[in-house]
């Protein structure tokens, strides 16, 4: 049984992930990265512990997914926006002394890519974007069956390639970048941007609601998923003309909404890509549900030291 570890800003998420990927039992603690690396390194210990007892397995391996960036290949942290004081911490190799296995550690969308294309929607797909859609966007490619990485194996960040200049500022640096653009919070200030003062529903209003309020025909709440819809598929088709994938996976917590913006994606690549065989790309759903990126943790362990012949190298 492979213990996962999925590690985001908010929360931590273990459990233990049979051969066919599933779930067999799963524990979650809040992040708190101002409690140090180290409390975190206790917590995360305690509850792989406790999940394989729950289970009634023992552990045979440790899969990670944590948001980046993150050095793959030497299992440390790099400068995390989240949790920037562990930079240099290293869990992989602390958790193979702790646990006596081996352990391997991948980018979050990574990871979550390798359980789809493992397990998931992307099963006997090649060439697969993972794409989440979050308060963030972020994806992973794999191209053959392998990890795509850049130079230093760093991971591309696609939520952040440009869409449209004159959009909105981001973290990144960039004006209009995908994220800043299509990611859930986009949908919210977008919607708070044009509101008339008497609109009255702007209080607590997030992607999810909007979604919600779009359905039951709110005018501006369609607007704002129309709007998004767009957004998404501009982003997605630029992605299917750089790399005529074989599918495209989408996940995350926008995508719970999907069947509101699936088709308006699916006609805008139709109609926008037409130099590459678009209709051959399948855009889908990801099937793996809320533990998708828990069971691709689990997966980063059989891409690591199984799928790959143990080479360790990919
Ligand atoms: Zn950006």
């Amino acid at each position: 049984m492979i213990g996962a570890v999925d590690i985001g800003g908010t929360k931590i998420a273990v459990g233990m992930i049979d051969e066919s990927g599933r779930v067999c039992s799963r524990l979650e603690s809040p992040t708190e990265p101002d409690r140090g690396y180290a409390s975190a390194l206790d917590r995360i210990t305690a509850m792989l512990r406790e999940s394989a007892r729950k289970a009634g397995c023992e552990i045979t391996g440790i899969g990670i997914g944590s948001t980046g960036p993150i050095h793959p290949m030497t299992g440390e942290f790099g400068n995390v926006n989240f949790f920037p004081a562990w930079e240099g911490e290293n869990p992989v190799r602390d958790l193979e002394e702790q646990f006596h296995v081996t352990a391997a550690m991948e980018n979050d969308a990574d990871a979550a890519a390798l359980g789809e294309a493992g397990w998931g929607a992307g099963r006997n797909k090649s060439r697969l974007i993972y794409v989440t859609v979050g308060t963030g966007i972020g994806a992973g490619v794999l191209l053959d069956g392998r990890v795509y990485r850049g130079v230093r194996d760093s991971h591309p960040e696609i939520g952040h390639h440009l869409v449209d200049p004159s959009g909105p500022a981001c973290v990144c640096g960039f004006h209009g970048c995908w994220e800043s653009l299509a990611a859930g919070p986009a949908m919210v200030s977008w919607l708070q941007s044009i509101a008339p003062p008497d609109y009255p529903r702007l209080s607590g209003l997030t992607a999810k609601r909007i979604c919600e309020l779009a359905c039951q025909g709110d005018p501006l709440a369609r607007k704002a998923v129309e709007r998004e819809t767009y957004y998404l598929g501009l982003g997605l088709a630029n992605l299917v003309t750089l790399f005529s994938p074989d599918a495209i996976v989408l996940g995350g917590s926008v995508m719970k909404s999907a069947n509101l913006f699936l088709d308006g994606i699916r006609n805008l690549v139709q109609e926008s890509c037409k130099l590459v065989p678009s209709e051959h790309t399948e855009i889908s759903l990801a099937s793996l549900g809320d533990d998708s990126n828990l069971i691709g943790a689990a997966r980063v362990w059989h891409y690591r030291f199984v799928s790959e012949g143990g080479l360790g190298a990919h």
